[in-house]
């Protein structure tokens, strides 16, 4: 298989099937990252917090590919908003990461209250001027929050990477997302290794399709227009997620699914309160 394309406001193009190395420890990254670019993903998610970017650049080395043919997304931790840690925290990554030029940045919380975001995303807008990252975004971004920096900076994110699974759907985000031009990416796309994947509903549905729950809800992503960025460090779940792309839901179905989210919904923080570093 090939993931389909998705067009961001840039123009540029992202696979809209990737990998995710959250929580993966650095010394294991390598072989997920490996493992991932021989099946065929082409595009990799990681964050400067997850302290596993070095990890990611051994396993594209190991892999044997050129980073050139692939999409690299990493991001700016909370504790480096503003302007100056931003360009700082950024030149950090990319030693790291060792490449001439990041395809994705992203600010990885709005962080509301602490005030920085614009001044965050004005250091986005520079490096991106100096042709150090090809496009630039946001991560946990509330819609408010997302008006404000398009209206404050007159740039639009190419696209909101937010916790998006059958549980919580998040409809009305997507709608605003939408309203902008900005691209829905869903992070736990496969709710985090929980309860949705023993969901009857879905069981259902994946037992007609001789398919997983997890490749069921993988289809649900692509067939709804979200990008999403399974995790696994097993192989053999890599390789089922990356199947994924092979199963075609029908509109029922798919309906069925919508049906599935639920306001308490949510795994993680809410990204209009979260204030970690
Ligand atoms: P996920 O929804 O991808 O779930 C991963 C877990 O699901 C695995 O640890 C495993 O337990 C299970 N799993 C994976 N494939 C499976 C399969 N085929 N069958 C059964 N179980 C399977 O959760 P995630 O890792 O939190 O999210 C995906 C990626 O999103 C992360 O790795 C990271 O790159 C990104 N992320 C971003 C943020 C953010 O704040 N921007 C937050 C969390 C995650």
């Amino acid at each position: 298989y090939e993931s389909p394309l998705t067009t961001l406001n840039d123009g540029k193009q992202i696979p809209q099937l990737g990998f995710g190395v959250f929580k993966v420890p650095n010394d294991e990254t390598a072989a997920a990252v490996k493992a991932a670019i021989e099946i065929g993903y082409r595009h990799i998610d990681t964050a400067a917090v997850y302290g596993n970017e070095e990890g990611v650049r051994q396993g594209i080395d190991a892999a044997g590919v050129d980073p050139k043919d692939l999409f690299i997304t990493t991001k700016l931790w909370n504790a480096n908003q503003g302007y100056d840690e931003t360009l700082r925290a950024f030149d950090e990554s990319m030693g790291k990461l060792g490449l001439e030029v990041l395809d994705l940045y992203l600010i990885h919380w709005a962080c509301p209250s602490f005030g920085l975001y614009n001044d965050t995303w004005k250091a986005f807008i520079e490096l991106q001027k100096q042709g150090r990252i090809t496009s630039i975004g946001v991560s946990n971004f509330p819609a408010d929050n997302l008006e404000d920096l398009i209206e404050t900076s007159g740039v639009t994110p190419v696209l909101n990477q937010v916790e998006l699974h059958p549980y919580f759907n998040q409809a009305e985000l997507r709608v605003a997302n939408t309203k902008y031009g900005v691209v829905t990416e869903a992070w736990g796309p496969l709710g985090q290794g929980g309860d949705v994947l023993s969901d009857p509903a879905l069981e259902t549905i994946a037992k007609a399709h001789d398919a997983s729950i997890a490749q069921v809800i993988l289809a649900w992503h692509r067939q709804l227009g979200t990008i999403a960025i399974p995790k696994s460090v097993t192989p053999s779940r890599i390789a089922e997620n990356w199947e994924s792309l092979g199963l075609t839901l029908s509109g029922e179905e798919i309906e069925k699914i919508n049906a599935l989210s639920r306001a308490d919904g949510r795994g993680g923080p809410d990204p209009a309160t979260a204030d970690f570093k």
